[in-house]
C-alpha cells in the first residue's frame, strides 16, 4: 500500500510575514527525484529579494520593536506554538518532504518529529539564557549579558531539509534573533509551508522571513550581505569555504559550518584483536546478503527501505564513484548499476578490498556504497580513522569498554557513537573537526552559537566603598 500524493499548497517567497513572488518573476521548477518530472515553479528569489527580506529582518530586531521588548518566556511560548502546529500538520509534512525529497516515508516520519523536539528543545531554552555577575578587579560592578547576534541567515541543504530547518530554526529564535532562511534549491517545499506556521503561531512581522531559490545568487547575497550578522550553513565543503571567504569580503559575520563527512565505522573482533581478519569475510557476506535484499523504490511505498538520490547531479556522481572503485581494483560485491529508466535510483552496492588511497575510502559518497576496509590493531584502526581531511564522526562496535574508550579518545571526530551509529538528539551538540566545519549546532553548544557576550562594568562609588 503506498501513501497518497500530498498537495503543494505554498511556493513563494515569505517576506514580513507576507507571501510574494520574487522581484525578477523569474521561478525555477522542483523535482520529484522518484520520477524525474516536475512538482511544481517555485519563486526564485535572488539578491534583490534578499535585500528585502535583510531589511524587514533588521527592523524587526530594532531596539523597542514587539520582538526585542517581548518576554523571553513568551518567546518560548511562540516556539512551543509553532512545534504544535508542526504536530498538528505531521502527516502532511510527512508526505510533502518524501515527495520533495525522496528519503522513504519512516525517515521522513523521524525527520519531521526530531525537528518538532529541536523546536521545543530550544523553546524551553528562550527564558534560560543569561550571564554571571564577575567579581573583577577594582570596585566595579561586573556582569555579562547574553545577546542575541542580530540577523540571521540560515542556510539548509538537501539532504535532511526539515530536520535542518528544526535545528536552526530553534535556536536563532530562541535566543531572540532575527531570520532569513534559505532552503536547498532541491527541496524546498516543506520550508516554504512551514512559513504559513509561522504566521499562524504569532511571531511578529519580520521575525522570520524565507527566500527560496539558488546557492550562487540567493545564498551568495546572503553570505555577501554587510547588513547580516551570522551565518549559519549546512552543506558541502567546497560552498562552506566559499561562504566563509565571503564572510572575510564583507563584514566578518559571524559562520558556523556543518559541512562534509566521510565517518567511519569501526568493527572489533572482541575474541581477539589479532583474529580481527577472521570476521571481515563474514562481515562482507552478511553485508552483501542485506544490501541485495533491501528493497529500492518509491519512498511512499511503505515495502520501500531505500528512496532515489536526490538529483542527477548527485545519481551521476555517486555512479562515478562506483566506477572509480572498480577501476581502482576494489571487488563489487553487489550492487552498482542504476535501478530502472526514471527517477534517481541506485542499487544497494558493497565494497570489499578497499584500500585507503582509494576514491570511494576517501570521498564522501552521499549514497547507497559501503565500503568494507581491513585492518589489524587499534593504534592502526585510530590512525586509518584520521587519515582524512573531515571530521564530523565516527562509530565503534565492541563489548570491550576499554577498546570503545581508547579509541574515542584516539579519533578526530566531533561525534563518537559507541554500539550504535546516527544516534542524534536535541540535547547533545553535533558538529565537525578539521574540514567537516565548525562550530555546534544543538543543545546548549549550539545555543551560544546565535549568541553574543557583552560585559558591563560600572565604576562603584570609591568614597563608600
Ligand atoms: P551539496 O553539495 O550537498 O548539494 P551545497 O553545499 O551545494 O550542497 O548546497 C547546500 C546549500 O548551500 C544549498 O542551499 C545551496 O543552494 C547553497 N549554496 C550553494 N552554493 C552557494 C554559494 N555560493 N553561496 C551560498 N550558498 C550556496
Amino acid at each position: 500500500m503506498g501513501v497518497e500524493k500530498p498537495q503543494v499548497k505554498h511556493t513563494q517567497l515569505f517576506i514580513n510575514n507576507e507571501w510574494r513572488n520574487s522581484k525578477s518573476g523569474k521561478t525555477f521548477p522542483t523535482m520529484n527525484p522518484s520520477t524525474g518530472e516536475k512538482i511544481c515553479d517555485i519563486q526564485e528569489g535572488d539578491k534583490a529579494d534578499v535585500d528585502l527580506a535583510v531589511s524587514a529582518a533588521r527592523s524587526a530586531f530594532k531596539l523597542g520593536s514587539k520582538w526585542r521588548t517581548m518576554d523571553a518566556s513568551l518567546r518560548g511560548r511562540l516556539l512551543s506554538k509553532f512545534a504544535d502546529l508542526m504536530e498538528r500538520d505531521k502527516a502532511y509534512l510527512i508526505k510533502l518532504e518524501t515527495l520533495d525529497n525522496g528519503m522513504p516515508f519512516p525517515y521522513c516520519q523521524w525527520s519531521v518529529e526530531e525537528s518538532i523536539r529541536a523546536i521545543r528543545y530550544y523553546a524551553g531554552w528562550a527564558d534560560k539564557i543569561h550571564g554571571k555577575t564577575i567579581p573583577m578587579n577594582g570596585n566595579f560592578f561586573a556582569y555579562t549579558r547574553v545577546e542575541p547576534i542580530g540577523v540571521c541567515a540560515l542556510i539548509l541543504p538537501w539532504n535532511f531539509p526539515i530536520l535542518l530547518f528544526g535545528w536552526k530554526f530553534g535556536p536563532s529564535l530562541a535566543a531572540g534573533n532575527t531570520v532569513v532562511m534559505k532552503p536547498a534549491e532541491q527541496t524546498s517545499l516543506t520550508a516554504i509551508y512551514l512559513c504559513s506556521l509561522v504566521k499562524e503561531a504569532g511571531f511578529p512581522v519580520g521575525v522570520f522571513n524565507c527566500i527560496p531559490g539558488y546557492g550562487p545568487t540567493a545564498g551568495a547575497a546572503l553570505a555577501e550581505h554587510n547588513d547580516v550578522d551570522k551565518l549559519s550553513f549546512t552543506g558541502s565543503t567546497e560552498v562552506g569555504k566559499i561562504i566563509q571567504i565571503a564572510s572575510g569580503k564583507s563584514n566578518l559575520k559571524r559562520v558556523t559550518l556543518e559541512l562534509g563527512g566521510k565517518s567511519p565505522l569501526v568493527v572489533m573482533d572482541d575474541a581477539d584483536l589479532d583474529l580481527a581478519e577472521k570476521i571481515y569475510d563474514k562481515f562482507v557476506a552478511k553485508s552483501r546478503e542485506i544490501a541485495a535484499a533491501r528493497v529500492v523504490g518509491d519512498p511512499l511505498d511503505e515495502k520501500t527501505a531505500q528512496g532515489p538520490q536526490i538529483d542527477e547531479e548527485q545519481f551521476k556522481k555517486i555512479l562515478e564513484l562506483i566506477e572509480s572503485g572498480k577501476k581502482e581494483g576494489a571487488k563489487l560485491e553487489t550492487g552498482g548499476k542504476k535501478v530502472g529508466s526514471k527517477g534517481f535510483f541506485i542499487q544497494p552496492t558493497v565494497f570489499s578490498n578497499v584500500t585507503d588511497g582509494m576514491r570511494i575510502a576517501k570521498e564522501e559518497i552521499f549514497g547507497p556504497v559501503q565500503s568494507i576496509i581491513k585492518f589489524k590493531t587499534m593504534e592502526e584502526v585510530i590512525e586509518r580513522s584520521n587519515r582524512t581531511n573531515y571530521g564530523l564522526a565516527s562509530g565503534i562496535m565492541t563489548k570491550d569498554l576499554e577498546k570503545a574508550l581508547t579509541y574515542m579518545q584516539g579519533v578526530q571526530a566531533g561525534t563518537v557513537w559507541i554500539n550504535t551509529f546516527l544516534s542524534f538528539s536535541p540535547q547533545t551538540p553535533l558538529g565537525g573537526y578539521k574540514m567537516s566545519g565548525y562550530g555546534r549546532e544543538l543543545g546548549e553548544d549550539g545555543l551560544s552559537e546565535y549568541c553574543e557576550i557583552k560585559t558591563v562594568m560600572m565604576a562603584m562609588d570609591h568614597k563608600n566603598s
